[in-house]
């Protein structure tokens, strides 16, 4: 990863201070000749012996430590044991742990792993070792969960003229020039051969070629999407618009990024997207509605709140709320 952020940069320097390359003598095992038998065994050896997961694991398990004595040490001993189980295929070697090294790596390492193996490995709550404030397991609260939500009942009614950049399109001979080149092109043999296992065509240059040709007949690319929006979207209601979106769907998304922002607005009360009609409104229609019913409501309340002061209280009731009864 290269970044220029300066707080980064800091960090590392800060981090990386009086830390020098880990260093010590790799060994490896003796010469053999290259048989056939001796590439198999090291490839099977290269699968039973060459995991590093468990001894990464372990040293996320040390790092997600905040403070412990010779952790740097720990760590030090397990990217030593980790390097030489990456090279094990090739060295057919691997250090065996002295027992007093393996029982101090094991105080550290007996531990759940850190937090944000939740997130990292689908691990579950019970996992893992609970939250603390280790750089990883911060990014928490700094990433916002959203809560992707695809039903179409909140994505509202598709509106192909939210995909337009002008609502109206007339019909002319430019217009039917357009439709029916697009027409023919799209089902030219050229743009069916060479078509992928899901029918999508693999030629860039079929695409441009349709793009170029209409362009011809009009040389305005907003003009010539809004022309085959109204034909394939609207009037045709077509099923396969493949070609189109390769050709034309950046200008769509370039449309309805517009269009978001000119022609609707998100509703304050429940967060909606809703047409604008002026540019004061600020709730949905069924907000809006909800809002001056509850107004007209509290302003029927008042009135009557108001007329009830100025009634007069029978002189007895005012009595008995003075002396008790
Ligand atoms: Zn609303």
């Amino acid at each position: 990863m290269v970044v220029q952020d300066p707080d980064i940069v800091q960090a590392a320097k800060r981090n990386t201070e009086k830390i020098v390359p880990l260093y010590y003598e790799m060994k490896k095992a003796g010469a053999q000749p290259i048989t056939k038998e001796n590439i198999y065994d090291s490839m099977i050896l290269a699968y039973v012996g060459g995991n590093i997961g468990q001894i990464s694991n372990d040293i996320s398990i040390i790092w997600n430590e905040e403070s412990c004595e010779n952790r740097l040490d720990v760590v030090k001993l397990l990217c030593m044991e980790n390097n030489y189980t990456i090279d094990f295929a090739k060295t057919l070697y691997k250090p065996v742990r002295p027992d007093q090294i393996h029982s101090m790596i094991h105080r550290y390492t007996k531990k759940k792993v850190p937090h944000f193996f939740v997130y990292a490995k689908d691990k579950t709550e019970a996992q893992v070792e609970p939250i603390n404030s280790s750089p990883v397991n911060r990014l928490e609260y700094i990433i916002p969960k959203i809560k992707m939500d695809f039903k179409t009942q909140s994505l509202g009614k598709f509106d192909p003229k939210m995909l337009m950049r002008e609502s109206i399109v007339p019909t002319n001979d430019i217009t039917q020039k357009i439709i029916e080149t697009y027409g023919t092109m799209s089902k030219s043999d050229a743009m069916k051969a060479g078509r992928d296992e899901r029918g999508v065509p693999r030629s860039l240059y079929g695409y441009q070629k349709i793009i170029d040709s209409l362009l011809e007949i009009c040389n305005d690319i907003y003009f010539v999407t809004d022309v085959l929006i109204k034909e394939l979207f609207i009037r045709r209601k077509s099923k396969r618009k493949n070609i189109f979106w390769m050709c034309f769907g950046d200008i769509v998304a370039e449309n309805i990024k517009r269009n978001i922002g000119r022609k609707t607005g998100m509703c304050v009360k429940c967060g909606a997207r809703f047409y604008r009609e002026s540019n004061r409104q600020v709730m949905c229609k069924s907000c809006a509605a909800q809002s001056r019913k509850i107004s007209n409501r509290m302003a029927q309340r008042r009135k009557t709140a108001k007329k009830s002061a100025f009634k007069k209280i029978p002189e007895t009731v005012v009595a008995q709320q003075v002396y008790g009864k």
